[in-house]
């Protein structure tokens, strides 16, 4: 059969003693939110060296979201929320970013050559996809599909670099949305609430379907409210700056909680 020799000629990606492509975090956590973590890890599968690049560049946000982690472990914590994250680095391939999209596996990242990724063959393109995107994203969609009767809101967790191609990012968070702003809306009501914070309205940046696949996929795709949200790196960098925004966030999620949850069954679309 044409579709087992094809797997057969493609050498796992993984070895067996390596770190599995997905972490699952209080899984069966009883809250009504779950997160999810895109850019959770920095690593690199063995056989893929550094990518061409130093150690340096992969620590640097381009290989990942620094902190992310450690704010959605956190929040899962306070929130009983079941917790899926990435197990390797964007850069090997991207799991916000639809396979289509020139950036799933970039060449470049924010003006930096990545020669690891130049002239893959659709049998190297397509052991990043089986070892790592399709895990990740197959594990998410357990998730979802065992949830399908309990009440479930969705957030992603980022983080963004303070400076990029320009002046200092003025937002400290910001929650992104796409089609359904439903929960973006509540969320950005409650964070702004202190006034103590610059918190961006769709900003670092918007989510697109040509650009983004989780909250696309997951969220929008299965009609659970979602958002995507985005600390900027400089304020989580430490384990006292990921906890204080964690306990942030839970303190926001549990003021709209209820009304988020009014909100599934209805339709986003205007
Ligand atoms: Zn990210």
């Amino acid at each position: 059969m044409m579709e087992s020799d094809t797997r057969e000629t493609t050498l796992p990606l993984l070895g067996p003693d390596e770190l599995p492509p997905v972490e699952l975090v209080n899984i069966d956590g009883g809250g009504s939110a779950v997160l999810v973590c895109d850019h959770a890890s920095n690593s690199v599968p063995r056989r893929l060296g550094t990518l061409g690049l130093d150690a340096g560049r992969l620590a640097d946000h381009i290989g990942w979201d620094p902190g992310a982690a450690d704010v959605a472990r956190r929040l899962s914590a306070h929130l009983d929320a079941p917790l899926v994250l990435s197990g390797y680095s964007r850069l090997v391939i991207d799991c916000n970013r639809p396979l289509r999209s020139a950036e799933s596996i970039a060449e470049r990242s924010a003006g930096v050559p990545i020669p690891g990724n130049r002239g893959l063959s659709p049998e190297e393109r397509e052991a990043r996809i089986a070892a790592l995107f399709r895990p990740y994203h197959d594990a998410i969609a357990r998730l979802l599909d065992g949830r399908a009767r309990r009440p479930t809101l969705l957030l992603s967790i980022h983080s963004f670099t303070p400076v990029l191609n320009g002046p200092l990012r003025p937002w400290h968070i910001g929650v992104c949305y796409g089609h359904d702003r439903r929960l973006a809306a509540l969320l950005l009501g409650a964070l702004a609430r202190s006034g103590e914070f610059a918190v961006g309205d769709n900003q670092p940046y918007p989510i697109e379907d040509d650009i983004d696949y989780t909250i696309p996929v997951h969220g929008e795709g299965r009609g659970f409210p979602s958002a995507m949200i985005e600390i900027r790196q400089d304020g989580i960098h430490t384990a006292a700056g990921a906890a204080a925004w964690a306990a942030r966030l839970a303190e926001a999620y549990r003021l709209i909680e209820a009304e988020a949850l009014r909100l599934i069954g209805s339709s986003f679309t205007a």
